[in-house]
């Protein structure tokens, strides 16, 4: 790959990571000039540019090498992680440092009216989700054999849609469940945002331009504790 002299980092587009994303990135001394499309801002104090994309996308951008580093869900890097393993993968990103937002569970809900014993409550029952491999990982974990639905939206509705009896699905405030008539029954994974980068150490001008914004970012971090 050609050397590069500065910096790419992704973060999300649209979406709840993108305004606390760049406050971080602001109070870290950085600022952008966004281009007409506004997909690409241009570092102006340091030279440290943003792409702004889909989440989902940042995981495979890194490790493709498009960007150097990224902010995304643990709950989206760890999805992704738990995917490249189990196709005998070894994953080509890491994540480098907790970032202090973003915080949500991805939890298992059940229609409010249906008692809870448990995580064998689930055994043979239809569980609607976005997180396949999170949510296989802790069924098998925890010995039960269940069918997992795969959706990539509006996992909150497939109970009334008929085509599941559970779901599992990111929380925060716990809204939506409730407008759904769900009830939240076991949290399987705690997220965050993240500050994501490739498993392997940089190079050319970037090991110096990666060093001093972990540091900035570890600066501001810590003030924040
Ligand atoms: P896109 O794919 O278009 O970038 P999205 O719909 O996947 O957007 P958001 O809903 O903005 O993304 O969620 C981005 C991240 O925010 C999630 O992956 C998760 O880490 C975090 N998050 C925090 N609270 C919640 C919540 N209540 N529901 C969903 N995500 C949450
Ligand atoms: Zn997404």
């Amino acid at each position: 790959m050609k050397p590069r002299d500065r910096l790419r980092i992704a973060t999300q587009k649209s979406g709840r990571l993108s305004q606390p994303g760049r406050e971080l990135l602001t109070r870290s001394g950085l600022s952008f000039r966004e281009s007409r499309d506004r997909l690409f801002c241009f570092g102006e104090t340091l030279p440290i540019d943003l792409l702004l994309v889909r989440d989902d996308d940042i995981p495979g951008l890194i490790a493709e090498g498009t960007c150097d580093l990224g902010f995304v869900g643990r709950n989206v890097l760890e999805e992704l992680r738990l995917g490249e393993l189990r196709a005998g993968r070894v994953p080509a990103f890491a994540e480098l440092r907790a970032l202090g937002f973003g915080q949500c569970r991805l939890s298992i809900a059940l229609p409010q009216e249906q008692a809870w014993n448990g995580p064998q409550t689930l055994a043979g029952l239809r569980i609607a989700t976005s997180y396949p491999n999170l949510l296989a990982d802790w069924l098998e974990k925890n010995g039960v054999e269940a069918e997992v639905v795969t959706l990539s939206g509006s996992v909150e509705i497939a109970p009334r849609l008929g085509k599941a009896e559970a779901i599992c699905d990111l929380v925060s405030s716990g809204a939506t469940l409730a407008a759904n008539q769900l009830r939240e029954v076991a949290v399987i994974f705690e997220s965050e945002a993240v500050l994501v980068g490739p498993s392997t150490a940089f190079v050319d001008e970037r090991i110096a331009l990666a060093d001093l914004l972990l540091r900035r970012l570890d600066g501001v971090l810590k003030v924040r504790d």
